[in-house]
């Protein structure tokens, strides 16, 4: 049985937060699929198709990880993949009371699929969209934070 994984997120844009859990899911899992979610409610910078195209260019080294996208409820999306596990990145404390809701409500509509927290590298535990967008409006220096076809992608949008 291949033990599947669904990696799922807004990634606007992805950052090596993002891509730090993804490879340690794909390391536990024979395969996980990176669902980028459009949750409109956030205003995303980059469109769905943008996004994924940047998450395909980065991951395109790790063979057993794709990407797709999808704009219905996350249990549906992962029973329809046929999916055991939703892997979720924990950055500090801050992260844990709203993982626990969607995690309780995930279970409630779907007990057969397990979340799995993964706690990502130090260096990137204050790391997230929002603040390399905030920072990359005034040009500062975000190579560390984001692969290099990110740096590019936003500095052509601001
Ligand atoms: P969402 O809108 O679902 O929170 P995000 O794109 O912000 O989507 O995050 C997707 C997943 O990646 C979440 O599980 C989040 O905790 C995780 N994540 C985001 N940034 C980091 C990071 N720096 N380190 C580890 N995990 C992260």
């Amino acid at each position: 049985m291949t033990r599947l994984a669904i990696c799922p997120g807004s990634f606007d844009p992805i950052t090596y937060g993002h891509l730090d859990i993804i490879e340690r899911g794909a390391k536990v899992f024979d395969h996980v699929i990176v669902a980028v979610f459009n949750n409109q409610s956030k205003s995303p910078l980059f469109d769905v198709n943008e996004r994924l195209e940047l998450i395909r260019e980065v991951t395109k080294d790790l063979d057993n990880v794709s990407v797709d996208s999808c704009d219905g409820l996350l249990m549906d999306y992962a029973e329809e993949q046929n999916a055991q596990a939703i892997i979720r990145g924990l950055r500090a404390v801050s992260d844990f009371e709203y993982e626990m809701q969607i995690t309780s409500m995930n279970r409630k509509l779907n007990e057969n699929i397990e979340t799995f927290f993964v706690m990502t590298n130090n260096q990137y535990s204050f790391l997230s969209s929002s603040i390399v967008k905030e920072v990359a409006k005034y040009r500062a220096n975000i190579s560390d934070l984001v692969p290099e076809p990110v740096e590019k992608a936003l500095q052509k949008k601001f």
